[in-house]
């Protein structure tokens, strides 16, 4: 690896919560990180603002979650309506918090653990491997790292020209706006109505009478004729929590919209050289449910932890083991939620089991475990977890 002061330790593309959470734990370890992100902070980003528990944990693991609770609306249910309107409640611990103030509050922890954050969209990225990585900016200017990490979200650019992109497509794209209204409601809500099969609408509080309301579709089962924004109205309207929220609106905020990459599918996490990904961009969302928070700092923190390896080894050997790492620590926790996602619309088995779930508290608890990740999803969402769930 280059030994050149003038070069940084790490250069990471994108100071989302995975390219801050990067930089933060590398800074952290005594390294040199230079956070480069294409748009100035704070910045907006379509999200539904959710933050569920392997999000919150995560944060504790790092001692920034007070700082963030600190600016966040705290719940205790979640409740799930399945096509029919059969709902279950979830007892678990979510925040709410715009993404704009998250992840301004996340990139200060990193900065103010040492990192340096930059204003530049990175165009180019040659990977020499053991030489270093030099980034080319917009507009010119380039600046050269031991290690780079791609933490760009869903924008796929940078893993093509670095070769790591292995599905162009994304996996879904939402959309949300901010309604406020006088509508009371203490939990954040999922549902998977029928009017918007095969897509599903939420509704999360934020606090003092703002909600962030929202839809997304999978791309696979979206058709050229697909309106995220008729399919939010008809959410709003066919859902009677939506209806009882737009009676009593006071005004509306813009919709914005995104593309979520599912599954940890979609790119190689190492390029096999001195760059890696992380965060959406290696597809760290969850399926069904487009929670993706929590799982993109999650593989942040593996990828930093082996970076940080790498430096102290002079070698970018110890990269090699990030996909595996991956596969082996994350993985597993997708299966029931992709599950979930091809069984979501099979006629009446989500109501079957929600109203299950009404009458079995352990099977309450199960829904819980998966969600506070104390229980393997797949013991919930198999074939054989459903059966034990409809039949016991
Ligand atoms: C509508 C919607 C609702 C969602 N709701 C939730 C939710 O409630 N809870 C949840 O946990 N997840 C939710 N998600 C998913 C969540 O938004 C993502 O999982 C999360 O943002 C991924 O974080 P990230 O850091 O990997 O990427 P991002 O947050 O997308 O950050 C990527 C950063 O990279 C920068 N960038 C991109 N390209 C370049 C470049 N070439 N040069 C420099 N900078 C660049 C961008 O400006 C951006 O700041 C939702 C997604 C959508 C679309």
């Amino acid at each position: 690896m280059p030994t050149d002061p003038e070069v940084w330790d790490v250069a990471v593309v994108g100071a989302g919560p995975a390219g801050a959470i990067a930089g933060l734990i590398l800074a952290r370890a005594g390294r040199r990180v230079l956070l480069v992100d294409r748009r100035r902070f704070p910045r907006d980003k379509a999200c539904g603002d959710a933050l569920i528990p392997d999000a919150l944990a995560l944060l504790a693991r790092y001692g920034l979650l007070a700082r963030v609770e600190a600016k966040a609306a705290r719940w205790t249910v979640g409740t799930v309506y399945g096509p029919y309107r059969m709902s279950v409640d979830i007892d678990t611990d979510l925040l709410t918090i715009r993404r704009a103030v998250l992840d301004a509050e996340l990139v200060a922890a990193a900065t103010e653990a040492g990192a340096t954050l930059v204003q530049g969209m990175v165009t180019e990225i040659d990977d020499a491997g053991e030489s270093g990585t030099t980034l080319r900016l917009a507009g010119g200017g380039e600046l050269r790292a031991r290690l780079a990490c791609i933490a760009t979200g869903a924008n796929v650019s940078l893993l093509e020209r670095c070769g790591m992109l292995e599905r162009p497509a994304p996996s879904a794209v939402a959309i949300r706006t901010y309604v406020h209204s006088d509508h009371p409601l203490d939990r954040l809500v999922v549902s998977f109505d029928r009017h918007i099969l095969p897509g599903y609408g939420w509704i999360f509080p934020m606090g003092g009478g703002t909600f962030n309301v929202g839809c997304g579709v999978v791309t696979g089962t979206a058709t050229p004729d697909t309106d995220l924004r008729a399919m939010l109205g008809v959410f709003l309207d066919a859902f009677p929590l939506g209806r009882a929220l737009v009676r009593a609106e006071a005004r509306r905020e813009a919709v914005r919209g995104a593309l979520l990459r599912y599954g940890l599918t979609g790119a190689r996490p190492h390029g096999g050289g001195a760059v890696f990904a992380v965060g959406e961009a290696v597809g760290s969302t969850y399926p069904l449910t487009g929670e993706g928070i929590g799982k993109a700092m999650e593989t942040a923190a593996i990828g930093a932890s082996l970076a940080d390896a790498a430096l102290r080894a002079g070698t970018t050997t110890p990269l090699a083991a990030y996909s595996e790492r991956l596969a082996r620590e994350l993985r597993p926790k997708y299966a029931g939620y992709e599950a979930a996602q091809r069984w979501i619309a099979v006629p009446g088995l989500a109501d079957a089991l929600f109203w299950r779930a009404r009458h079995r508290p352990r099977l309450r608890a199960a829904f819980s475990g998966m969600l506070n990740e104390t229980v393997e999803p797949s013991r919930v969402i198999s074939p054989r977890g459903l059966l034990r769930a409809l039949l016991a």
